[in-house]
């Protein structure tokens, strides 16, 4: 068998990523800036290392089929995860689901159910569809995920980079989790994690006003990978756990922050990402007790220039 049509079983699917001090956005905030660039796995965004470590896992217990329901980065990485582990992979997906995500999903060999107004129809005939001997990824409530999200901060440690505080974005709270997991293992538990959402996509920072995890009523944001209603159980255990603070941007900072990051380091993310980034961009006082941040750079697959500028161009 050619070496690229092994099942890849054991070595992980995802890569190890550059980890960058950025001048550009350390000279922005008047500080330190790491990034740690996960928009440069394969699949476009950091959620290869958690569904990458359950799909094997899954893989190694006998499925014989993977099934999502994400559009976007994680339905991305399963369907990357099933053409590496020779697995086949159904996505269905919501009519909402632009034609270049589906493109992308198909691209990776994927099978494309398109069905249902919203996520919630379209996770459900997902749902109905998984037989016994297949595996259901769910995008960010599984503990398999967090353990293999926390990867990310095992290669900073281990890069000898010991930053003060760290900053990500936050959806339905799986990369927070497993930010706080990897965190945890290295010894830094009691170090600040800055949990950034677009004010139409708060739901962390709703279940950390209310004491507990809250839906909202509704998305309003552009950034569609932070729309999560709800956040899970984990993330709001975290935020009462360890140090965690919640930071709210506009969907227009996220915006300029995508635009303003293509030019200084030649890498698109979606405004999901540009979210975090933003807090560098604009100095924010959440960064002000902090010499040396870490950043998160979460990625995603589906930006384009193009519709990032049409965005921009509705929001001012
Ligand atoms: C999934 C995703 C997020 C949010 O992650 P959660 O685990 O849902 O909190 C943020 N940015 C990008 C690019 C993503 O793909």
């Amino acid at each position: 068998m050619p070496t690229g049509s092994v099942p890849q079983l054991t070595m992980p699917l995802h890569i190890p990523t550059p980890l960058l001090e950025s001048r550009a956005l350390g000279l922005a905030a008047q500080r330190t800036v790491w990034l740690k660039m996960e928009a440069l796995q394969p699949p476009g965004s950091f959620k290869i290392r958690g569904i990458g470590h359950a799909c094997q896992i899954h893989a190694q217990r006998g499925a014989k089929r993977f099934v999502s329901s994400s559009g976007g980065n994680a339905g991305m990485a399963v369907a990357y995860a099933g053409r590496v582990l020779n697995i086949p992979v159904t996505v269905v997906v919501p009519q909402t689901t632009t034609a270049r995500a589906q493109e992308l999903l198909r691209l990776e060999n994927a099978d494309v159910i398109v069905h249902g107004a919203s996520w919630q129809e379209a996770n459900e005939l997902a749902l109905s569809m998984v037989g016994p001997d297949d595996a259901f990824l769910h995008p960010f409530d599984d503990p398999l995920l967090w353990t293999g999200h926390a990867s990310m901060i095992d290669e900073v440690a281990n890069a000898g980079v010991v930053p003060d505080a760290v900053v990500l974005s936050v959806g339905g709270g799986g990369l927070l989790s497993g930010v706080a997991e990897g965190m945890a293992r290295n010894g830094w538990g009691q170090m600040p994690i800055i949990a950034v959402e677009t004010e139409g996509a708060a739901s962390l920072h709703a279940a950390m006003q209310s004491g507990h995890t809250v839906a909202l009523d509704a998305i309003t944001s552009i950034a569609s990978s932070l729309g999560a209603k709800r956040v899970c159980e984990q993330a709001m255990q975290y935020a009462q756990q360890r140090p965690v603070q919640s930071v709210l941007v506009s969907d227009a900072s996220a915006l300029d922050a995508c635009e303003r990051f293509l030019n200084d380091h030649r890498v698109l993310v979606e405004p999901a990402c540009g979210a975090s980034l933003a807090l560098a961009y604009e100095a924010h006082t959440a960064l002000a007790p902090y010499r040396n941040v870490l950043f998160i750079v979460c990625g995603g697959a589906t930006a384009t220039i193009d519709q990032i500028r049409q965005w921009q161009s509705l929001s001012k």
